[in-house]
């Protein structure tokens, strides 16, 4: 596979769940979509027409407890994060994500069930170099006692996760990992959802986690993993957080390269150094080539408006 190319998915693959927030069953189909399309969601089983919304951060309109993507319309599909770090994390650039529900499948609360399905449908190329977003200065946002920076990166992409939890049995983790497709299937992709006793029944007043079981979070009293199972991983909590902030900045609507860092954070403070990093026209441009390589060169000045295509629709001022 010649890895400076653009890839897509070869055919059709489905998956079948339930929303872990409204605990409605839904079936996710991935599918092929052309040269720079990037990820595009298709809500189906809608009265009318089907409803599509790109998968970048301008169409996030919460954070609270999952990414949720939608337009001026409302809500059209909730918890996009493991999805589109399936994708992003198997190095697809373009596929459609066709979901009959307002919310992605959880599966087992991680990853491994859409790179499954990406297995079956199998990643061709495409006839157009990839492109890629470069960061060229450290953006960094602070949210209470949550801190997240993105920093230009010598090669690839690199995420670098700390968690500090009261909860004793999950305590202090950190977890670093530098993004491949063989890397993410074995390390990250498979590291599931967690979540404390304590905020279920929370949650669940609010109605959400309506979907949430042992078969799809790992949950831990003050005291104990309670999943029967055990973890699989010592430190699956701060891997998981690396597989949602791989989805989350999927919503760069393009691969970055750079190196981010999260310290207890989550979708929120991932949405809002994205959206930093974005907003701010000299701290990124717009690169085609394979990541490493010195052949990575520049596709246009940054903020002159030859950013081109889909990039510029997405991160452009609203002239709506
Ligand atoms: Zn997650």
């Amino acid at each position: 596979m010649k890895f400076n190319r653009q890839t897509t998915l070869r055919a059709q693959a489905s998956v079948a769940g339930v929303g872990v927030h409204s605990g409605l069953p839904v079936t996710l189909t991935l599918g092929p979509a052309p040269v720079d399309a990037g990820f595009i969601f298709v809500r189906t089983g809608l009265e009318g027409s089907d409803r599509e919304v790109q998968a970048t951060a301008e169409q996030v309109i919460a954070t609270d407890f999952a990414t949720v993507l939608g337009d001026r319309n409302g809500p059209l599909v909730s918890t996009a994060e493991h999805v589109l770090a399936a994708l992003r994390g198997m190095g697809v650039d373009n596929a459609t994500i066709e979901v009959d529900g307002p919310e992605v499948p959880i599966m087992d609360g991680s990853a491994a069930a859409f790179i499954a399905a990406i297995d079956q449908a199998g990643i061709v190329t495409q006839p157009a170099q990839r492109r890629l977003i470069q960061v060229l200065k450290p953006i960094s946002v602070k949210i209470g006692d949550s801190f997240g920076e993105i920093r230009p990166h010598a090669s690839g992409f690199r995420v670098e996760v700390e968690i500090d939890f009261s909860n004793p049995v999950i305590g202090q983790q950190s977890y670093a990992f530098d993004l491949n497709p063989e890397g993410f299937r074995r390390e990250v992709g498979r590291a599931r959802t967690f979540g404390l006793m304590c905020d279920v029944a929370r949650l669940w007043s609010a109605g959400y986690a309506l979907g949430a079981s042992f078969d799809n979070t790992v949950v831990f009293d003050d005291e104990r993993l309670l999943n029967a199972e055990g973890l699989r991983y010592a430190d699956e909590c701060a891997r998981h957080k690396v597989l949602d902030v791989i989805g989350d900045l999927s919503l760069a609507g393009l691969p970055l390269l750079g190196a981010y860092r999260s310290v207890r954070g989550g979708h929120k403070l991932n949405h809002a150094v994205l959206t930093a990093l974005l907003a701010d026209r000299t701290a990124w441009r717009v690169v085609e080539g394979e990541a490493a390589r010195r052949t990575a060169r520049p596709v246009g000045e940054v903020g002159r408006g030859i950013v081109g295509g889909r990039i510029a629709a997405a991160f452009g001022p609203d002239v709506s």
